[in-house]
């Protein structure tokens, strides 16, 4: 199988371009075919620059390789590898010119000089006689001479294909049969007046010309498909199998948009979404190789996709499953990595003021808690700030008076004053004294343990009171109980 990513270099990458990459390079990989990365740029007014380098480097990110196309040297420069290149589609403009030259000599396709105001009052008309908008073939009446006298006079022209009469039909790997009646489909325009090919001359030369075998795409390229089926019978070409994935949506189930929420995989990775975790989740978006599982690691999804499988309906981008699913990752990954992916993510930490508490060790005290990397920040804030801001009603378990809490606290504080600094080390033996000394005080845990978790930690929900007196040290700890007692 030899399967291709397609993109224009119109701006970051859709998420949804990257589930359908992901689909394409399961394919080869598991069929070890290839993979290839071509850039379709044909459409110069949409052209981003940098948009190409960026693309290469998110897949370098993702750790997804291609067997051909573009690459990005390290040293930042564009090379390219592979037999079927250029595989940039505006290094290939002289292919495109010459199918064109052949459907024109074959009776396939026309020049067409009518000019742009010409068309958008034709179209104008068409739409309020309720007519379907499409080109009204005034061009296709000009005998070979009047074509002729108007090339040689420089006049601008466009070359169009001549659709045939009958209908066009597909076997759609994802959704079966698709039949098109042709009367429905436009005389499309292959070559623009720019000498510019379009999408549709384009992507059927391309896919012909570097052995495409599967063309797997977003299920908004499903009308482009008859035009690009007529083309290859024009060309007398072999079809490739299409699958058309169905769209990613909104949780209110319209169409995911930038409006409503982030769709560029860049955007993801620079929240701090590991590439696994967004790799295993996009792949399950639309297809699920088994009802109780979720977490597959890329060399599983590679084994296990199965196209046919994949969902005709659109899927539902469900955040809280994302995060879940990055959590874990967090999670199952040892130590020393998940230390090392928080390392960047530190920096607006204010740590100048302390050195203590240990970073790592603050890092490994809310792995649990912790979904996005983004977080990290904001969940261990707390430990590095001088002073902490709460009202003193926060440290109250449920009806406990100030006095109460304040006893208990003093005791408390005592206690642990008494211990050695390196007493401090071991969350399970400070659990267990803390709770001899409740029991022997005939205290409750809650009313208890509450306040010296708020007091060391100021906030609501954070990580338990043992592994807060750890995470500060025996000097940290005190001084943090100190300012709870003042506040009471
Ligand atoms: N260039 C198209 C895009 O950016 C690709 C369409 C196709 O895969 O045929 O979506």
């Amino acid at each position: 199988m030899r399967t291709r990513m397609a993109p224009s270099p119109t701006g970051d990458m859709h998420i949804g371009t990257l589930r359908t990459a992901l689909y394409s390079y399961f394919l080869a990989r598991q069929s070890n075919g290839q993979f290839i990365i071509r850039i379709e740029d044909t459409d110069r007014e949409r052209l981003v620059l940098g948009t190409l380098e960026s693309l290469l480097k998110t897949f370098q990110t993702l750790g997804l390789d291609h067997d051909e196309g573009p690459v990005l040297r390290s040293d930042g420069t564009l090379g390219e590898k592979g037999d079927c290149g250029p595989y940039i589609q505006s290094e290939r403009l002289s292919l495109y010119k010459k199918y064109a030259e052949q459907l024109v000599q074959s009776g396939h396709a026309y020049c067409c000089f009518c000019t742009e105001e010409r068309l958008t009052k034709m179209r104008a008309d068409q739409i309020a006689s309720k007519q379907p908008p499409k080109y009204d073939r005034l061009c296709l009446k000009l005998s070979t001479e009047e074509v002729q006298s108007k090339l040689n006079q420089g006049e601008l022209y466009v070359i169009r294909m001549k659709i045939p009469e009958g209908e066009s039909k597909f076997i759609d790997a994802i959704r079966g049969e698709i039949l098109f009646q042709n009367t429905e489909v436009d005389d499309q325009v292959l070559i623009k007046s720019d000498g510019f090919p379009t999408y549709h001359l384009a992507v059927v030369v391309d896919d012909h010309l570097m052995n495409i075998t599967h063309v797997l795409r977003g299920e908004e390229w499903i009308s482009s498909t008859p035009k690009q089926i007529i083309l290859h019978q024009m060309l007398n070409w072999e079809m490739p199998v299409y699958a058309h994935v169905p769209l990613i949506l909104n949780p209110d189930k319209t169409k995911l948009s930038k409006r409503k929420g982030d769709v560029s995989v860049e955007s993801y990775l620079k929240k701090g979404y590991l590439p696994q975790a967004l790799i295993n989740f996009l792949a399950l978006l639309g297809w699920n190789p088994t009802a109780n599982r979720e977490i597959f690691p890329c060399s599983e999804l590679v084994e296990l996709f199965d196209l046919s499988k994949v969902n005709k309906s659109g899927a539902v981008m469900n955040m809280e499953k994302l995060n879940w699913m990055n959590a874990q990752y967090l999670k199952m990954m040892p130590e020393k990595e998940y230390l090392a992916l928080c390392q960047p993510w530190l920096d607006t930490l204010p740590i100048t003021h302390y050195a203590l508490p240990d970073i790592d060790r603050a890092c490994l005290l809310v792995r649990d808690r912790v979904q996005i990397l983004s977080e990290l920040p904001q969940l261990i804030g707390f430990l590095f700030e001088p002073s902490l801001e709460y009202d003193a009603s926060l440290l109250l378990w449920k009806t406990q008076t100030k006095e109460d809490a304040k006893e208990r606290l003093t005791i408390v504080r005592e206690f642990l004053n008494k211990r050695l600094t390196d007493q401090f080390s071991l969350i399970a033996d400070l659990d267990q004294t803390i709770r001899s000394l409740i029991v022997e005080r005939g205290w409750q845990n809650g009313d208890t343990l509450w306040p010296l978790r708020v007091a060391l930690s100021g906030q609501k929900q954070s990580p338990g009171p043992f592994e807060l007196l750890v995470a500060y040290g025996k000097e940290r700890a005190l001084e943090r109980i100190d300012q709870a007692l003042a506040k009471l």
